[in-house]
């Protein structure tokens, strides 16, 4: 059982000296639990968060196993719910193996002819995370605004679909032009502006000529600080996440126009997609057939290897990934 150690917090986004690969026998399952064979691995921001201080999870301990979101078959049981084959999907470790009593597991949903990858993208938590957020949170109406930051990555390349089968003007933030054009020529976004580029906050204005109803936060920083000031009266601001400061030292400065959700009368707030594990069926329900359909499209961005775990989630931050980062640890 190969398993990614955690020996100290990271400080300024050195994953690198703070985890360690080592290996172990498997471990076995005992009574009422049973055993998960990773398959795929979710690679996600809040990841940092959890290795460095308790937030809605507590941190994880030193010296333990790092925490994560898998994907994996069970292949020994001991549990009167779950069988040797079931797929299942929950909270584990970066690791070969994870022993579960079931609370942190669930069978996936088997919709044929879709990959296993489907269930940690579009019908995973990345999928709930966009779905709940802009629906239940944003509260779109046809032929509003919707801006998304982070719109080429996992979360955020659902969301600007979502908004557009709800019949809203979609306008992705991304930090390169071969993500802004994956924005707009594959996935229906009207406008997608590179937040790298000299000029942004000109071309994103030009981009929403009747301003900003939703702005989807997955950043922080300057992004927010734009958003902010292009936002209409009324104007939501689903606060999903904000990567550019997961590895801050320092305190971030705030956006610096936050009033204006005075004069705007807008709302920003919070959410965690945790919060919906009861209702996600109603995910299932309206976003299996879209992706069934191909209305939804979605792309993972899928590296091989546990050994490579730490380069992989490198990308996460320099942005070298395109749609939901996963780590492939064993076959199907
Ligand atoms: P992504 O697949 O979007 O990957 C992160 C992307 O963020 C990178 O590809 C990069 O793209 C962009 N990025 C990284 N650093 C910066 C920066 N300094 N400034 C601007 N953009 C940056 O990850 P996810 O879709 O998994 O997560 C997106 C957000 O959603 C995160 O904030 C995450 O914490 C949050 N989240 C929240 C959940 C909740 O329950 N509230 C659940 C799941 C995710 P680029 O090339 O465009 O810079």
């Amino acid at each position: 059982n190969r398993h990614w150690l955690l020996l100290d917090r990271p400080k300024g986004g050195n994953f690198t000296e703070v985890l360690s690969l080592r290996e172990e026998p498997a471990p076995v399952a005992g009574e009422g639990q049973f055993r998960v064979r990773t398959i795929h691995l979710s690679l996600d921001p809040t990841n940092a968060v959890w290795m460095q201080y308790d937030s809605y999870l507590p941190a994880v301990p030193l010296n333990s196993t790092m925490r994560g979101l898998v994907l994996g078959v069970v292949d020994q049981s001991n549990h009167p719910k779950f069988k040797v084959g079931d797929i299942v999907t929950g909270m584990g470790g970066w690791a070969d193996y994870t022993i579960s009593d079931g609370s942190a597991f669930g069978r996936v949903p088997a919709i044929p002819g879709l990959p296993l990858t489907a269930y940690m993208g579009p019908l995973g938590m990345t999928g709930a995370t966009a779905y709940f957020g802009l629906l239940d949170i944003g509260r779109p109406k046809a032929g509003e605004t919707v801006v998304v930051s982070a719109a080429a990555g996992a979360v955020g390349s659902l969301v600007g679909q979502i908004a557009k089968i709800k019949g809203c003007r979609a306008v992705g933030i991304a930090g390169s032009d071969e993500k802004c054009a994956w924005l707009t020529g594959e996935l229906g976004y009207d406008a997608a502006i590179n937040y790298k580029a000299k000029g942004w906050q000109k071309a994103l204005k030009a981009a929403v000529p009747d301003g900003i109803d939703i702005y989807f936060e997955n950043v922080g920083g300057d992004i927010t600080e734009a958003a902010l000031s292009l936002l209409n009266v009324k104007g939501r601001i689903p606060f999903c996440g904000a990567i550019s400061q997961y590895n801050a030292t320092e305190p971030p400065p705030g956006p610096r126009n936050l009033s204006v959700l005075v004069s705007r009368r807008a709302r920003m707030e919070g959410f965690l997609v945790l919060d919906y594990n009861s209702r996600l069926g109603e995910m299932y329900a309206e976003m299996g057939p879209w992706v069934a359909e191909g209305r939804i499209k979605w792309k993972v961005d899928l590296d091989q290897g546990l050994e490579n775990t730490l380069t992989s989630f490198a990308k996460l931050f320099t942005g070298g990934n395109t749609g939901k980062l996963v780590v492939q640890v064993s076959e199907e």
